[in-house]
């Protein structure tokens, strides 16, 4: 052993500077959060939970039905199921997402010709078991008042920019050959 690391044995010198170190990150901003206290905000475009859009004309779902996003959702992971209505109208009896299977690309979004489906900006949504994050249609819808007050709806419209023409219509309803979406009222 040499005489320089004699000295260093002899007086800590290694612990003191470990010690030293600790002390002087008292005196640091944190580079971390303190989560759940402590969220980040979320980006613009975030892809969180599903939503249903609810039409606030009608209460219901904006959804007509058509299958586009079933369709394009590599995942399969969408399920909507309809019924012939008492005016020959699609109905929307069940619409439901799998979300432990989704991947989250949006493509459900930007196929929706009604902007009719959202991803929200929440995400924290784990649960002990599956049935709780299995979507259905009046979850979808809940989380759509939950999670996209003003300010989601706000950012959805402008994010997302819904292809319907309608969609910025006073009353925030879509409209499909001259009927009112979701509530059919001829
Ligand atoms: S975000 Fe993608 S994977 Fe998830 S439901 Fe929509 S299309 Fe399917
Ligand atoms: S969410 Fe949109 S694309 Fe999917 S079935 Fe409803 S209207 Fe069609």
């Amino acid at each position: 052993m040499t005489l320089k690391e004699l000295i260093r044995k002899v007086f800590f010198v290694e612990i003191v500077k470990g010690m030293a170190l600790t002390l002087s990150r008292f005196f640091t901003k944190p580079v971390t959060r303190r989560y759940p206290k402590e969220k980040r905000s979320i980006a613009i475009g975030f892809r969180g939970l599903h939503a249903l859009v609810r039409n606030p004309a009608t209460g219901d779902a904006k959804c007509v039905g058509c299958g586009l996003c079933a369709a394009i959702c590599p995942s399969r992971c969408i399920n909507v199921y309809t019924s012939e209505g008492s005016e020959h109208q699609k109905v929307v009896d069940r619409y439901e997402v799998e979300v432990l299977r989704c991947v989250f690309c949006a493509l459900c979004v930007e196929a929706c010709p009604y902007g009719a489906i959202a991803l929200t900006p929440h995400y924290e949504y784990a649960d002990y078991s599956r049935d709780a994050i299995y979507m259905t249609k009046e979850r979808l819808l809940e989380n759509w008042d939950k999670y996209m007050g003003e300010d989601g709806a706000r950012y959805f419209d402008t994010f997302w920019n819904p292809k319907d023409a309608h969609y910025k219509t006073p009353k925030g309803q879509a409209m499909f050959k001259g009927r009112i979406i979701g509530g059919f009222s001829g």
